[in-house]
Parts: C-alpha cells; sequence; structure tokens
C-alpha cells in the first residue's frame, strides 16, 4: 500500500500562489478583451477604467442611455443575393408618388423614424430550394406576377436564419393593401398556413431567433410601437399563416413591441386636420 504524504504548509503556500498569479492574469486578461470588445462598437457607451483611485473604484458603469440601438443583425444585401433593381414602369406602381399618383413609388421624407410605426409579419407560403432561391423568387412574383417595382416586402428571414434586404427601408412597402404607409415588411420563409407537419410548415429555430434580432432592430431603429400579422389588417388573408401567427405574441415580447394593427397612422394628406 501507497503511503499518501500530507502537503506541507510550505508546498500549500506555493500552490495558492500559483492559483493568485494564474487569478490575477486572468482578471487583467479578462478587463482587457471586454474594453477590446467594447471599442469595437462606436455607437455604445464607452466604458472607463480607472485605477489607483482612494475609492478602490476598478470600472465606473455608464448610466443606461435612453438613445441605445439594438445592434443592427447581419443582413445579405440585395447584391448579395442578385437582387433586380426597381423597375419603375412597371404596371401597377408605375412611376413615383405624388398626389396625381398616390400608388406610385414613395420614398419617405425626413427621419425614418417619423414615418414608421408598425412591423407587419408575414409567410412567403412557399419555398424554393433554399433561402437564396426562394428570396429571388418572391422578387420575380411582384414584379412579374404582381406588377410591382419591385419585391414589395423589406426584408425577407430565411429558414437556415438568413436576413435578406428587400426592398429600401425609405421607400413604402407594398405587403399590406391599404395600410402600407409607416409599415415594415417582413416575410419569414415557409408556408405557416398548411396543416400538415412537414418540415416547411413549421417556424425553424434559426428562423425565429434571426426574426427576433431583425425586429429587435427594427423596433429601435425605426422607433415602431407596434407588430401585427398581415390578417389583422387584411381580414381576406390567412398570411402569416397559424403556425407563424401563434408566435406573434412571442415575437412582440422578445421586442418589446405592442402587438396589433392599432399603431397605424394614415399618411400625411389622409389625415383631417383636427379642430
Ligand atoms: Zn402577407
Amino acid at each position: 500500500m501507497k503511503n499518501v504524504k500530507p502537503m506541507t504548509r510550505r508546498e500549500l503556500l506555493g500552490l495558492a500562489g500559483i492559483a493568485g498569479v494564474v487569478g490575477g492574469v486572468a482578471t487583467i486578461s479578462g478587463v482587457l478583451g471586454y474594453l477590446a470588445m467594447r471599442d469595437r462598437s462606436d455607437d455604445r457607451p464607452k466604458y472607463v477604467v480607472v485605477t489607483d483611485t482612494p475609492t478602490n473604484q476598478a470600472v465606473v458603469l455608464p448610466t443606461p442611455s435612453p438613445t441605445f440601438a439594438y445592434p443592427r443583425p447581419t443582413i445579405v444585401s440585395r447584391a448579395n443575393w442578385g437582387a433586380r433593381l426597381p423597375d419603375h414602369t412597371a404596371l401597377y406602381e408605375s412611376g413615383f408618388y405624388s398626389a396625381e399618383n398616390p400608388g406610385g413609388w414613395r420614398e419617405y421624407e425626413g427621419e425614418l423614424r417619423d414615418n414608421y410605426q408598425t412591423v407587419v409579419v408575414h409567410h412567403s407560403a412557399m419555398y424554393e430550394t433554399d433561402d437564396i432561391t426562394t428570396m429571388r423568387t418572391i422578387q420575380n412574383l411582384h414584379m412579374d406576377g404582381r406588377g410591382w417595382a419591385d419585391i414589395g416586402y423589406h426584408f425577407g428571414v430565411g429558414r437556415n436564419g438568413a436576413i435578406f434586404e428587400g426592398r429600401a427601408l425609405n421607400v413604402r412597402g407594398v405587403h399590406v393593401e391599404g395600410y402600407n404607409q409607416g409599415s415594415a415588411g417582413v416575410v419569414f420563409f415557409g408556408n405557416f398556413e398548411k396543416a400538415s407537419n412537414i418540415s416547411q410548415n413549421q417556424l425553424t429555430q434559426e428562423q425565429f431567433q434571426a426574426g427576433i434580432m431583425l425586429i429587435s432592430w427594427l423596433a429601435t431603429h425605426l422607433a415602431l410601437t407596434h407588430i401585427a400579422g398581415h390578417r389583422d389588417f387584411n381580414s381576406n388573408t390567412k398570411c402569416p399563416g397559424e403556425h407563424l401567427y401563434a408566435y406573434l405574441s412571442e415575437l412582440a415580447a422578445a421586442t418589446g413591441l405592442i402587438r396589433g394593427p392599432e399603431g397605424y397612422v394614415p399618411p400625411p394628406e389622409q389625415q383631417t386636420p383636427s379642430a
């Protein structure tokens, strides 16, 4: 049998010293890493490190800023998914907006956050071989099938969690009839209405998380107040389908938005001046 000798006090102190050095290095590298991380983000509050102060205060945390902006998620640009250029000779969205051409291509004036109120959630009701092909097909359907100048939605959310840039955000969308003004259109790829349980009829985990990231960013970037499903505005559609509609309350809670169509504000020319 082997005789196990207890550690001497000297050996114990030596181990404690090593642990102390390792712990100290970890703390310093941790702070440096943290600061390096903060420095990469220019629009965030800067953290100030104060050393050797009599108060023994190592890190001064900033007070939360009311203008804190949720970070913009990675978005596949139009160039990177191969979007077609807008066509201003389109049959049903022809030319540019004017009093005489109220259905034309309308670019918002002033700050975007003063124009937007609601994010409207849709489903694509179809799916191609992959996310990027689906985004291209939706644009083709809207331009060639519906006669619109461009894809009607502002963003697409793929089943693999990729987010696609649709119509430019400074242009009124075409996705919720009668309520397009101030409504950001987000389409989730899939047909969430079908009753069968095949995979493309259910949200994927990646898709749900990407949707939360996108809508959280839109909520702060555009100062949105509400989130709604397409069918909350247009009773003649089942969009975004029952399986996605069931997640709207969770999306609202995760993004800090009020659920429902009540946030809609008509365009200025349709507002009756108050007495
Ligand atoms: Zn829809």
